[in-house]
């Protein structure tokens, strides 16, 4: 067994600090990684040494393999812990790790290639008796071929990357006419995104849900174990906005067989640490199908380590350092219900749309089963150049309902000025009817009309116009910060959109 003195941490942000917090937990030395523009962040200052990686762009900072194995031998790093995005999944750093004997918290070089192509994964999991998703077999060369294999699947389909994530490259086509279009831009998308493209064809199940299941691996890949699964149909442009455990359409027995497909994958790509197993349910046949293994922690592991009690960071670093699974699989007990809210700087009103500012007022909130993920700070610059994720806030309940209920109290209490959130989103959502039911799916956001009713409640209808200049310097300077209630009239309309608001009287 190799205990761990020093860990690198290749990451910024949120999960950075969540990283080195569970290392200072562990009596473990942390080490930060920071590009220009992060001179002055939290897992700067937190950690116990930090490392300037020179440069903003992700290509020069975050991504750059040689700069963090330098830095980590630099400063006698036991081990590299990747967090999520950047170079979580990537293969090379943990070959480079494995060569030069640091240790890659995550699964093998091997398994990352293995888990890394969507495609190989598939055919691995079908071997396994694991449901797919139908698709085509090998990928399509050019867009004439995609409209062939197309037909022959069946249209609604989506075109996808093998190597994507994020919800980058998938395209949808609905019929023939459509697939030229659709291959063209997953094309342009996925190689700026991953600089390749290796195009294949899906079927697209209509208004799935999303339903993944989080695994821990022992260092051997011996043992594996399940923490139950997330529900993370909420979504935009095919990303996560808000995950649930447990699903409201989880049954004890389905819920064992889901897990079960979920461990025979991660036994087939011999998995070590933590990682999600992905699968699509179909609305009409409550089928599950394997979609794609998330070989890293997941942005939304809090939900799991609420509603069982497990510190997911917290093993993957011991894991890593060859201990034995904390818990065996009868030991782990599900208790209550937990949501969280990606608290993203995008524009709701401008479809989610990025927002960059810097944080002029910043109020966290707390209370019995609330939790606030986040590494933000009043006085922050939010550029453009990373991830618009700012906090993810997530509550526990006993039931759904009261994890619901004190999400929307923390909602209200949260406050960020400076930039456009997707507070008012999540609070809309949190009172829908159809999510308040459990009837979710990955359609949600254009069925359910949210959007559509948060206009509606930030017009402001008002007579005054002194009052309505007082709501948008409000506004504009303190976005949800003061509230200023104006008599609701018919006779001046004002709709407000974005950074740049305005007026539209009717
Ligand atoms: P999760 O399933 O953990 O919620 P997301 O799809 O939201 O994952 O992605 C988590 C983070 O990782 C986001 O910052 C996203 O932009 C980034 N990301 C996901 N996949 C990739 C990838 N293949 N390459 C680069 N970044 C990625
Ligand atoms: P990524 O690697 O970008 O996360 P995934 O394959 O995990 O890509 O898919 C992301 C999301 O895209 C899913 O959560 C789902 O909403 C949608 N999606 C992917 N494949 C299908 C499919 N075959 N049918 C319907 N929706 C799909
Ligand atoms: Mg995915």
């Amino acid at each position: 067994m190799t205990e761990f003195n020093r860990v690198l941490v290749a990451n910024r942000g949120e999960i950075a600090l969540r990283v080195i917090r569970a290392l200072k937990t562990l009596g473990i030395q942390s080490v930060a990684v920071y590009s220009d523009a992060d001179v002055a962040a939290l897992h700067v200052t937190e950690a116990d040494q930090a490392f300037p990686l020179e440069g903003v762009f992700g290509s020069e900072t975050y991504l750059n393999i040689p700069k963090i194995i330098e830095i980590a031998r630099k400063s006698d790093s036991d081990a590299i812990h990747p967090g999520y995005g950047f170079l979580s999944e990537n293969a090379l750093l943990a070959k480079n790790c494995e060569e030069k004997g640091i240790k890659f918290i995550g699964p093998s070089s091997e398994t990352l290639e293995i888990s890394g192509d969507k495609f190989a994964c598939k055919k691995l999991a079908e071997k396994n008796k694991v449901p797919v998703v139908p698709a085509s077999e090998e990928p399509v060369a050019d867009s004439q071929e995609a409209a062939k294999i197309a037909a022959e699947i069946g249209f609604p389909i989506l075109l996808k990357t093998a190597f994507g994530g994020g919800g980058r490259g998938i395209k949808e086509a609905k019929s023939t006419e459509e697939v030229k279009d659709a291959f063209d831009s997953s094309q342009r998308e996925a190689k700026s995104a991953f600089g390749r493209f290796e195009a294949f064809i899906e079927k697209k199940l209509v208004k799935p849900r999303h339903i993944e299941i989080q695994v821990i691996a022992s260092d051997d890949s011996n043992e594996v174990i399940h923490l139950g699964e997330r529900e993370c149909s909420v979504q935009r442009r095919y990303q996560k906005l808000i995950e649930l455990s447990p699903s409201p359409v989880m049954d004890e027995e389905t819920r064992l067989r889901v897990a079960d497909y979920a461990i025979r994958v991660s036994k087939a790509v011999n998995y070590a640490n933590a990682g999600t197993i992905e699968f699509l349910r179909d609305s009409e046949t409550g089928s599950y199908y394997f979609l794609e293994v998330n070989s890293r922690l997941q942005v939304e592991h809090p939900v799991t380590e609420f509603v069982t009690g497990v510190d997911i960071v917290g093993t993957q670093i011991q894991v890593a350092s060859g201990n034995k699974l904390p818990v065996k699989q009868k030991e782990v007990k599900f208790s209550g219900s937990a949501i969280e809210c990606r608290i993203n700087a995008e524009d709701p009103l401008s479809d989610f749309a990025p927002s960059s500012g810097s944080i002029e007022y910043l109020h966290l909130p707390g209370g019995p089963g609330i939790r606030v993920d986040t590494a933000l700070f009043e006085g922050q610059e939010i550029t453009p150049y990373y991830d618009s994720l700012l906090a993810k806030l997530i509550s526990w309940g006993e039931a759904f309902d009261q994890a619901r209920q004190r999400m929307i109290v923390a909602l209200d209490e949260f406050k960020v000025a400076g930039v456009e959130t997707t507070i008012p989103f999540h609070k809309q959502v949190m009172q829908n009817s159809l999510f308040c039911s459990g009837k979710i799916n990955t359609s949600f956001i254009e069925e359910s009309n949210v959007v559509q009713e948060l206009l509606k409640q930030e017009t402001v209808h008002s007579e005054d116009s002194y009052l309505v200049a007082a709501f948008l310097l409000s506004k504009n300077q303190f976005p949800q910060r003061q509230k200023i209630v104006l008599e609701p009239s018919a006779q001046r309309r004002l709709s407000t959109t974005g950074k740049g608001r305005f007026v539209e009287p009717l």
